[in-house]
């Protein structure tokens, strides 16, 4: 996709802060941290949404749920607890339409979210 944010980061035409990398998935830090460990987890390829992965029915969610936990393992936050978070559609706060898991850590994580 020409005209996506994270699509850009990933053909490196963006910086970012890279992590973690694998051949389907890149993982970087978020521009606007809301937790001392606050990463996005993407597949490389473009999917709108959550949804849209679930039905990629290729194993790619798979490899996004691998990374986000190779992320906490490194980023030291698998043992105090992490959240990783899919944020689906508008209505739910989504504003970067190319997948992306949120894998917050390092603070204390109330429950229910906001
Ligand atoms: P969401 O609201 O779930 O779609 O999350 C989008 C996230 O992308 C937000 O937490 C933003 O802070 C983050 N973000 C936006 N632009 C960039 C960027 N260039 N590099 C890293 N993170 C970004
Ligand atoms: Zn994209």
């Amino acid at each position: 996709m020409t005209d996506c944010l994270f699509c850009k980061i990933v053909a490196k035409e963006i910086p970012a802060e890279i992590v973690y990398e694998t051949d389907r998935t890149l993982a970087f830090r978020d521009i606007n941290p809301q937790a001392p460990t606050h990463v996005l987890v993407i597949p490389k390829a473009h999917h709108a949404n959550a949804a849209a992965l679930a039905e990629a029915d290729d194993g790619l969610a798979d490899d996004v749920l691998k990374a986000t936990h190779a992320v906490a393992v490194q980023e030291g936050v698998a043992e105090s607890g992490y959240r990783v978070v899919f944020n689906t559609g508008a209505g739910a706060g989504q504003t970067v339409f190319h997948v992306h898991a949120h894998v917050l850590g390092g603070r204390g994580l109330n429950w229910p979210p906001g």
